[in-house]
């Protein structure tokens, strides 16, 4: 997710400064750099711990309207997965619901407003299904990250009602929706690592 952050940094901040304030990417990489930081000095015992320490970096070091969003995705996934050591499919998916929820609950954006919403509820339905159907934490990740890059895609079209953009009124219409981009680069970093 560090890689990747860095690596998009410059198309994430340019969709920022199109309906927001050209602040999203270097935001999430210099969050994501400071987990890096965090992890090398720590080894938390679980998966559980491991998402909760990135929770309270995300927190401490993002900002912005993504950063407390971001990091309640990060606390609600790691509380779900409790203390388990290993982690199946349908985990992933309760882990992504959990964290879709919470995303919600703080930010009171429903699917549709144009926001990371639009990328995880289509990531975390995606999540289930794969796993009712009996995929493995692999088909599970890989079903989530294109869900959430189907579902940032599809923000262009909307008009923004939830966060900065939503000052552009109609003029929000026809771009991507940074937060939502970033989510769907999260998940497929996920679903990349977890399948090699
Ligand atoms: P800021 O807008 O404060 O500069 P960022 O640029 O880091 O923060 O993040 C902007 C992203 O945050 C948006 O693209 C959107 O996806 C997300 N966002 C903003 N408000 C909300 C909200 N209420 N619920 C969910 N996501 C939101
Ligand atoms: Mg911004
Ligand atoms: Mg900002």
């Amino acid at each position: 997710m560090a890689a990747t952050t860095a690596g998009h940094k410059a198309e994430l901040t340019r969709l920022d400064r199109e309906i927001g304030d050209g602040d999203h990417g270097e935001n999430l990489a210099r969050g994501f750099h400071a987990v890096l930081a965090k992890l090398a000095g720590t080894e938390p015992a679980t998966p559980g711990a491991v998402l909760q320490l990135v929770a309270t970096t995300l927190i401490s070091t993002v900002g912005g309207a993504s950063g407390p969003l971001l990091g309640t995705a990060f606390l609600r996934a790691g509380s779900s997965l409790g203390g388990a050591t290993e982690i199946d499919g349908p985990m992933v998916a309760t882990a992504l619901e959990a964290a879709r929820d919470g995303v919600v609950a703080r930010g009171k954006a429903e699917p549709g407003d144009k926001t990371m919403v639009d990328a995880l509820a289509p990531a975390a339905a995606a999540a289930r299904a794969a796993a009712d159907g009996g995929a493995d934490l692999v088909g599970v990740l890989a079903a989530a990250s294109e869900a959430a890059t189907a579902g940032a895609a599809a923000t262009s079209p909307l008009q923004a009602r939830k966060g900065r953009a939503s000052y552009l009124g109609e003029r929000s219409v026809g771009h991507v929706d940074p937060g939502a981009r970033s989510t769907a680069f999260l998940l497929e970093s996920l679903a990349r690592r977890a399948a090699e």
